[in-house]
């Protein structure tokens, strides 16, 4: 082969699209089936926004990334995306807010700046505090992540990738001239490079980086609106943030036909190991979460539909961790996504794909450096 992909969920299909387009002979190998939910890219939507709080470094790869889900779509013939609005809401000088209007004017991003009166007048379901503002973004909307993943293993094997389920890599080593790699089941597979988009196994597979990732166990909630269903249909209701003093950051989703009103903490801070995660979900779970949902749109959290477990892979800055690796220049990593890499998936797979081809990439990937955490502090 001329690269084997580790790992088939958001951005192992993606890659392994990417790499097959461009005439490679590839193989995909997935330890489970294909857009399973034991990983980081299920649950029915993901939010896609552009006004991107984190870092204005981002937005150039979000103007791209819009055509490549557009492009997606076109080949699937299959709806990937809804265009809904998003709303970064809380104080002006929360993190959300401040850091999505910063990258907003920095990259000459339109948008729209709402009081707490204007935000109660469009979204009469919402009740932002008295001081608290948001900035409105159109291109803002919802991904739905297994039809994505399903759609790039689709493109894959049209162009002639292989895609191997129930196929757990178990070893693998940089070899003279190429990789050589073992699986679980004890086959052997030589490719010239190799893709490490494993996911919260990242670290298990590429030990030797010794990347300082962490995995935190966040969990999803739905529930059915209490009254007002209407007001939260997907052409009334845009994906939010809210960012509010006290409280964990957390998000949602309009109500989505089949799936109820989806809600979640962005960031749990309970972190955990790969083979211990509890993916059960207890009644406290829920009712924490569903007491501060309440305090946002109170008639939001009437009967709970379900939750489920999904890990965020976190890097010590929040940024992602993508390049080839320091000691081998055939083997290409992406990983570390902490919380916030789905919408990013197909140009995730473009510039591994230019990686993996080139040994570089056009795009703009130096914040991601694999080797940042070894020596110096990375930032502004
Ligand atoms: C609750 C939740 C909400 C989120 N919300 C958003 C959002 O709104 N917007 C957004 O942009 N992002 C969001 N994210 C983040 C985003 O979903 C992730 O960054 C992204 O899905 C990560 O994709 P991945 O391909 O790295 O991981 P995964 O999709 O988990 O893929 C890794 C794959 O590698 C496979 N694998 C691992 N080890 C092996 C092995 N040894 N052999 C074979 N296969 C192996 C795994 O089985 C898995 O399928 C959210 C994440 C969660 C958990």
């Amino acid at each position: 082969y001329d690269a084997v992909v580790v790992g088939l969920g958001g951005m192992g299909s993606a890659a392994l699209a990417h790499l097959a387009a461009r005439g490679k002979r590839v193989v995909g190998l997935e330890q489970f089936g294909p857009a399973h939910a034991l990983g980081s890219s299920h649950g029915g939507s993901r939010i896609i926004r552009q006004a991107y709080f984190e870092h204005p470094s981002y937005v150039p790869l979000l103007l791209r990334v819009y055509e490549l889900w557009r492009d997606l779509e076109r080949r699937s013939g299959e709806r990937l995306m809804l265009r809904t609005g998003g709303l970064m809401a809380g104080f002006p000088e929360s993190e959300v807010v401040a850091g999505a209007l910063r990258s907003a004017r920095e990259n000459g991003l339109p948008h729209q700046m709402l009081s707490a009166a204007e935000i109660r007048r469009r979204f009469p379901v919402l009740h932002p505090l008295q001081n608290e503002v948001a900035l409105y973004e159109e291109p803002a909307g919802v991904l739905f992540p297994e039809a994505c993943v399903l759609a790039h293993l689709r493109w894959a094997t049209e162009a002639g990738a292989e895609a191997r389920f129930g196929t757990a890599l178990r070893a693998w080593r940089a070899a003279e001239h190429g990789v050589e790699l073992e699986t679980a089941a004890g086959e052997r597979i030589e490719a010239e490079t190799l893709v490490i988009t494993a996911g919260a196994w990242l670290g298990e597979i590429a030990a030797d980086l010794h990347l300082p990732l962490k995995i935190e166990r966040n969990v999803m909630h739905w529930f059915e609106p209490i009254a007002h269903a209407e007001d939260f249909a997907p052409d009334r209701f845009p994906v939010y943030i809210l960012h509010r003093e006290g409280v964990p950051m957390f998000y949602g989703m309009p109500l989505l036909p089949d799936q109820g009103l989806k809600a979640a903490f962005h960031h749990s801070t309970e972190y955990t190991e790969l083979r211990s995660i509890d993916r059960t979900v207890s009644a406290e779970d829920v009712a924490t979460f569903a007491q501060v949902f309440k305090g946002w749109i109170p008639d939001g959290a009437g009967r709970h539909l379900m939750s489920k477990v999904c890990m965020y892979t976190m890097t010590p800055d929040e940024h992602f961790v993508i390049g080839r690796h320091p000691a081998h220049h055939n083997v290409v990593v992406a990983g570390g996504f902490s919380g916030h890499g789905f919408k990013f998936c197909p140009i995730v797979g473009e510039i591994v794909a230019d990686l993996a081809i080139d040994g570089k990439t056009p795009h703009p990937i130096d914040a991601f450096a694999v080797e940042r955490f070894a020596a110096r502090p990375v930032g502004d």
